[in-house]
């Protein structure tokens, strides 16, 4: 574990106003203890990432995109750059979440230009894969996260992988309060490092940080956070309310 680092990141999805994101902010303010080992992520909707780097600044909290556009300009009305976020001082980016693969037409294709664009602008992606329920029944999860992850991963060179974040995220237990057993989450997120160790070497699989999400809460972290290929979590719902929140950081310290 002390080969990387341990990542607890929130994604609000589209909730929280303005203001919601200051009261949210107020809350927490005494609740995180001390900076330790583990770093603390709140993945907040475009319009609120300027409140929020300023809120944050003083808290161990860093403040984090939930997408971005592929290209750094252009005429592309309606999206927003890696270049953009990383100006306003974020410093990671959720790309690929299964939300908007579902809903947006987001590819494998795209995902890959997207992490492109991340890195190039400076920023960490967090790369989401999972499999659907259809596709663990038909017990096909392995093959599919690891084209996943390699297609996502496509021209990535080595080097830029210790900026990288993968988060294994099953689209059965996203938001339906069905949790995968820690060993399955654990099945999987190992499996993603014996990829990345095909394809980069030991050293760079060692080194990076992967997530498991998909309804992690305050009673469920520990055991998830407990398993030694599961390096965080990202968190959707639980990440909405600053004591639940606390209690799964506090879980990964
Ligand atoms: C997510 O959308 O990244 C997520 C894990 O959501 P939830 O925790 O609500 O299942």
């Amino acid at each position: 574990r002390r080969y990387r680092k341990t990542i607890i990141a929130g994604n609000w999805k589209m909730n929280k106003t303005l203001s919601e994101t200051r009261a949210f902010a107020e809350e927490i303010k005494d609740m995180l203890g001390r900076p330790k080992w583990c770093e603390v992520v709140l993945c907040v909707p475009y319009v609120n990432i300027p409140a929020a780097v300023r809120l944050f600044k003083e808290s161990r909290i860093a403040i984090g995109a939930e997408n971005c556009h592929y290209e750094s300009h252009g005429a592309y009305t309606g999206e927003v750059s890696a270049e953009m976020l990383k100006e306003l001082g974020v410093k990671y980016v959720i790309i690929g979440h299964s939300e908007r693969r579902q809903y947006y037409n987001e590819t494998d294709f795209t995902v890959n230009k997207k992490v492109h664009a991340a890195l190039e602008a400076g920023l960490h992606p967090i790369v989401c894969v999972g499999e659907s329920l259809e596709q663990r029944e038909l017990g096909v999860t392995m093959e599919l996260i690891a084209y996943q992850v390699k297609a996502a991963l496509a021209g990535v060179p080595a080097d830029k992988m210790r900026h990288v974040v993968i988060a294994y995220e099953p689209i059965w237990a996203i938001g339906t309060g069905k949790t995968a057993t820690a060993e399955q989450a654990a099945e999987v997120c190992e499996s993603i490092r014996v990829v990345i160790r095909k394809l980069y070497g030991a050293r760079v699989a060692r080194a990076v940080t992967i997530q498991y999400g998909g309804s992690m809460n305050a009673k469920n972290a520990a055991e998830l956070l407990a398993q030694p290929d599961i390096d965080g979590g990202l968190i959707g719902g639980a990440s909405l309310k600053p004591a639940d929140f606390t209690s799964i950081v506090n879980d990964a310290n």
